[in-house]
């Protein structure tokens, strides 16, 4: 595909200094893992209540039950698709150099993508709640649940953020600090409504920043901040992109 926009994003990139991955759920969606909002939403399916701390810690089984569902025994599968691996391309051609990401699926990373902050958390790692031992998830047998720590006997957590809980340290501060000094963002699949990460953006726009986004429909950001925006599939546009720009 080569449209005047796609030309026109490849351009901006190629002369960016800082040039900044944002994304949002819908990069993961052509991998087969679904968003939470939206007609084919998670929370459609699911009431999210099963992810609030408050609910995790004093239910921790109930919750695990679930949670194993969901992102264990089903987000395990999924394999990064054409979007993050174009993106790591990028990232390992000088073209982009991080990504900030909401997802906690660990799919950029298997695309290749080495600078990655983790606004969210990642669900491979578990996370004890009483000495904090940090574990690998596919080392812990989750046919019981919930999993305990081997050092402790305290429950473990999956280390990504529930409702209610902090954005981790150092992601957000990484995070905000690009939203400084990026010359271009790329937003990727988000639909700008998750707060604080949907305020990123914006203000890498008032700090100067172009910004480039890809959606399969307007977002919130398309018509406040959007320079370029490419409407299609993570999979397609991106990997048009990383064709325009030879890699
Ligand atoms: P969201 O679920 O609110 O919205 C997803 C966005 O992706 C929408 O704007 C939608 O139009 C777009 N989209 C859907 N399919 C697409 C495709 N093929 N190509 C391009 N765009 C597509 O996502 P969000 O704004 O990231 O917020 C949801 C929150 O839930 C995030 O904070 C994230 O932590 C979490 N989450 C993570 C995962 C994951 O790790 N993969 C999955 C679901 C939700
Ligand atoms: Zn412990």
């Amino acid at each position: 595909m080569s449209t005047p926009n796609i030309v026109k994003a490849a351009d901006r990139i190629k002369k960016g200094k800082r040039v900044v991955g944002f994304s949002g759920a819908g990069i993961s969606v052509e991998s087969g893992i679904p968003p939470f909002r939206g007609s084919n939403g998670l929370w459609n399916k699911y009431d999210p209540g099963f992810l609030e701390i408050d609910y995790f810690l004093n239910h921790p089984r109930e919750s695990w039950i679930r949670i194993k569902e969901i992102f264990y025994d089903f987000f395990g599968q999924a394999q990064p698709n054409a979007a993050h691996i174009a993106l790591g391309a990028m990232e390992r051609a000088g073209l982009v150099q991080a990504v900030i990401t909401q997802n906690i699926d660990n799919l950029h990373q298997q695309g290749g993508s080495q600078t990655v902050y983790e606004f969210h958390g990642n669900y491979q790692r578990l996370i004890c709640l009483d000495c904090h031992m940090s574990y690998e998830a596919a080392a812990i047998d989750l046919g019981k649940i919930p999993p305990l720590c081997d050092r402790c006997s305290g429950v473990l957590k999956p280390d990504f953020i529930f409702f209610g809980e902090a954005i981790p340290e150092p992601a957000r501060s990484l995070s905000f600090a690009e939203a400084d000094h990026a010359d271009v963002f790329i937003i990727i699949g988000s639909t700008g409504e998750v707060m604080p990460a949907a305020s990123i953006p914006p203000l890498a726009k008032q700090a100067g920043a172009f910004i480039i986004e890809i959606n399969i429909e307007p977002s919130n950001y398309t018509h406040r901040i959007t320079d370029v925006f490419l409407q299609g599939r993570a999979t397609v546009m991106m990997h048009a992109l990383a064709r325009h720009l030879n890699v």
